[in-house]
């Protein structure tokens, strides 16, 4: 039996690398103009060429997004893009133009070609329709149930489906919307999506504009602003069984524009909870995990319309912006066995008195940050982002009285181990009731 895959994003190279390192199968990636994120998130071809080899080595595969709407005037670049992915060695294509479709057919009519979620697919003939175009995998819309998802993989047993199973959602129909290009200028459907559903919101009544109307109250009175087209995160985290059970061979995460500390924790927790799921028996999500999954930023988090056709799904709550409990400290740059003390590249403010936790694939390490030094072994307090500084780190933790305080279900004993890019994050406050 064909494994599911764990798909997960890769905004660039060093996520690409942190994607590998925490137990992704494949990662997706943009690519320079073309592929609906903003040059944040895409790669050049060189780092993609690194990023290729580097997967390749450790048995993952890369897929590459092209799925910009073209217009004339990107034709030229799609055609040199799909021209340089196939030397590489892409794994595969996303794409939702028909029009990109044809030149990756007239380049490479061996590359895989995999039809975007942008391709809003939500029936078993369009199914039929992309597979005789030779399509060889398509992200289903995730607007449909899984009910639906399994009449359409049953219905079509010869095509890969992918689904996304965490992450952000649009409040638009599969993505496609005209909010920011329309408030900013700034089009989603050309990869500059500038998030104003994000944004709060007042309800004003026309003649009387100086007086915005309360969408809701709270004991304390009136909350005049409102996330009103905002949606929730979507995670099917406790509902990977009946995801697999469904067809569906590519469980994908959102965010290639998120930090490298999201990728790290999304996707250790998904590869606990997909090893687990694919064992089959009582499957079952652990606090540990769930509360993984609360110190990343999230806005709440929802299981979209997957489960049923009449469920409340995109619930927008009136009150609630991003919730992060932990952020990105630094990454490890080197870890010394003799001295037991790892080198950090500090990328934000890292303090004596900070809650440091080092994320490792199968565990998290508490470190000591009141014992940190500077490269010359003087002791500091503060490590500003760019800074390189000492941490001591023991792996025989209970003699040094370090703590593993959570972990997955896979763990083949303590780590040996403290692998280069691995991500250290720092509590920032408890999310708010
Ligand atoms: S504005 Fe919101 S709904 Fe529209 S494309 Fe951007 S993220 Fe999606």
């Amino acid at each position: 039996m064909k494994l599911p895959e764990l798909l997960v994003p890769a905004g660039n190279l060093e996520k690409l690398r942190t994607a590998v390192l925490y137990g992704a199968d494949a990662v997706y990636t943009g690519y320079e103009g073309l592929s609906l994120r903003t040059s944040q998130a895409e790669f050049g071809l060189a780092d993609l060429a690194t990023g290729v080899k580097e997967a390749h080595a450790k048995g993952v595969k890369v897929y590459t997004a092209l799925n910009v709407f073209a217009r004339n005037s990107q034709l030229k670049a799609v055609s040199e893009a799909v021209r340089n992915l196939s030397e590489i060695g892409i794994d595969g294509i996303i794409l939702s133009d028909p029009g990109v479709f044809q030149m990756v057919r007239a380049v490479n009519d061996r590359l895989p070609v995999h039809l975007s979620t942008q391709a809003n697919t939500t029936n078993v003939e369009a199914v039929r329709f992309w597979r005789q175009q030779g399509v060889q995998r398509i992200v289903l819309a995730r607007e449909l149930n899984l009910k639906e998802v399994a009449e359409i993989t049953q219905a079509v047993p010869e095509m890969e489906f992918e689904l996304f199973v965490h992450g952000a959602m649009c409040m638009a129909y599969s993505g496609r919307c005209f909010l920011s290009a329309a408030l900013t200028g700034r089009s989603a459907n050309q990869g500059e999506c500038t998030h104003p559903c994000r944004w709060e919101y007042l309800l004003v009544e026309k003649s009387r504009p100086e007086h915005p109307l309360c969408l809701e109250t709270d004991l304390n009175g009136s909350v005049p602003y409102s996330y009103i087209l905002s949606s929730k995160d979507l995670c099917m985290i406790k509902y990977l069984p009946e995801v697999l059970a469904a067809g569906i061979s590519s469980l994908k995460i959102e965010g290639r524009m998120k930090s490298v500390y999201y990728v790290a924790a999304v996707t250790r927790t998904y590869r606990w909870a997909l090893n687990a799921a694919i064992k089959g028996q009582n499957y079952s999500v652990p606090v540990d995990w769930w509360a993984e999954l609360g110190k990343i930023s999230n806005r709440g988090y929802t299981t979209g319309f997957y489960l049923a056709e009449d469920q409340v799904v995109t619930e927008t709550n009136p009150d609630f912006g991003y919730e992060q409990t932990y952020g990105l400290a630094g990454t490890v740059l080197k870890y010394d066995p003799t001295e037991e003390r790892l080198l950090l590249g500090a990328r934000n403010l890292v303090t004596a008195d900070d809650r440091l936790e080092l994320l490792l694939p199968e565990t998290t390490l508490l470190l000591d940050s009141s014992k940190m030094t500077d490269e010359g072994g003087s002791p500091i307090t503060k490590a500003h982002n760019g800074y390189r500084v000492y941490l001591p780190l023991t792996i025989e933790r209970e003699a040094k009285g370090l703590a593993k305080i959570d972990g997955g279900r896979n763990q083949q004993g303590f780590p040996g181990d403290i692998p280069e890019g691995a991500v250290v994050r720092k509590f920032l406050g408890q999310a708010p009731a």
